[in-house]
């Protein structure tokens, strides 16, 4: 703390990531991250980009890598909004779209960066609880709000709600923008972006996607947002105020031949969505509670093990999870699903630890 630092700073809370321990012979089960590389056609589109043209500034629009993403969802190229990864992408929306007069709204247990974006920008903000089972009720968002923000799948939950319950939530909610963070929605989620096709395209619905999770690439740092043109306008009067280049040359090259290569995404989610099924099934003989999950990572807690203790056994056995000390969670381990044969040590080493 010093006494230059702005009053805005000084309140802060900062989101804290995940952990990326460099030990060596680690399994990384905390951060979602894709156990499965990239697609070979987007490491090769980016090892194309690093010539002499690196000197010259990137497309400040991606154009291309708008027109890929728009021919991929069936939308047109202005629907589309591009960011440094979805966390940049969300922080303009917080700016650009959600800072209302009235409060903002969002589930109490939720991606943890939303609070963050809130105090950042002096957002006012509502926190609804989960239901009894962890889930999203939607009739819970009727109060006058100014916005609605989930993902779905819920994070660090795993669960998820149909389409038809965000159509609902758009018919009950006209007059503020509803934002589902579609970060997991590759592993079993219905997503919300084809309602955003042709005439019928809601004036307030944001869906934000990454290439960090299904498409293996958080090191490249794409995240997207899709919508009516006039919300992703809003988008870029913020981004254009900000950074004018958030994507370089290799991120635009390399997500485009990702985006482009569906065959890979659906080849890597079958088998993580396979590898999930058996986990959950070998946890529950083990004793443990599993929410149901539609995402790369499961919630899970032990009716006899402390998560605190178990996330700390495993860590002793070199095994990262991640354990949230909030309420209502602090016995949950929040797991990331790796390959068959890191579900194998996992499931080792929590007999070990529970024997
Ligand atoms: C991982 C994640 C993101 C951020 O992803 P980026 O790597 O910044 O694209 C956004 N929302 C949720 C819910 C996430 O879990």
């Amino acid at each position: 703390m010093s006494r230059f630092w702005s009053p805005v700073v000084q309140a802060l809370t900062p989101y804290v990531p995940g952990e990326q321990p460099q030990m060596q012979r680690l399994i990384k089960l905390n951060t979602n991250e894709s156990p499965y590389g990239p697609s070979p056609k987007a490491l090769a589109a980016i090892s194309s980009q690093t010539t002499d043209d690196l000197r010259l500034y990137p497309d400040p629009e991606g154009v291309s890598l708008k027109q890929a993403i728009a021919k991929l969802h069936g939308l047109n190229p202005n629907q589309v909004f591009l960011g440094n990864g979805s966390d940049e992408v969300l922080a303009h929306v917080f700016a650009g779209l959600l800072k209302q007069n009235k409060p903002v709204q969002f589930p109490d247990i939720t991606y943890s960066f939303y609070p963050v974006y809130c105090k950042l920008f002096e957002i006012d903000y509502k926190t609804i609880p989960l239901g009894s089972n962890f889930e999203i009720n939607i009739l819970d968002y009727a109060a006058p709000n100014g916005g609605i923000i989930f993902p779905n799948p819920n994070a660090p939950t795993g669960r998820s709600i149909p389409r038809t319950e965000i159509e609902k939530l758009l018919a009950a909610n006209k007059d503020s923008v509803v934002v589902i963070d579609e970060a997991y929605v590759d592993y079993g989620t219905e997503s919300c972006a084809l309602l955003l096709r042709g005439n019928a395209c809601p004036e307030n619905l944001l869906v934000v996607h990454t290439l960090s999770k299904s498409r293996a690439l958080a090191g490249l740092r794409v995240g997207f947002a899709l919508g009516h043109p006039d919300l992703i306008e809003s988008l870029e009067r913020v981004k254009n105020s900000f950074n004018s280049y958030p994507l370089g040359r290799l991120a635009q090259a390399g997500a485009i031949a990702a985006i482009e290569d569906q065959a890979h995404l659906e080849e890597s989610s079958a088998k993580v969505i396979k590898t999930r099924l058996a986990l959950v099934g070998r946890l529950s003989t083990l004793g443990f509670d599993t929410l149901p999950s539609t995402a790369n990572f499961i919630f899970t807690r032990h009716p006899k093990h402390a998560g605190a203790k178990l996330y700390q056994a495993l860590r002793d056995r070199g095994i990262i999870v991640r354990h949230f000390k909030s309420p209502r969670i602090e016995e949950f381990l929040r797991i990331t699903i790796g390959t068959d044969e890191q579900s194998g040590e996992l499931v080792a080493a929590l007999k070990e630890i529970l024997a």
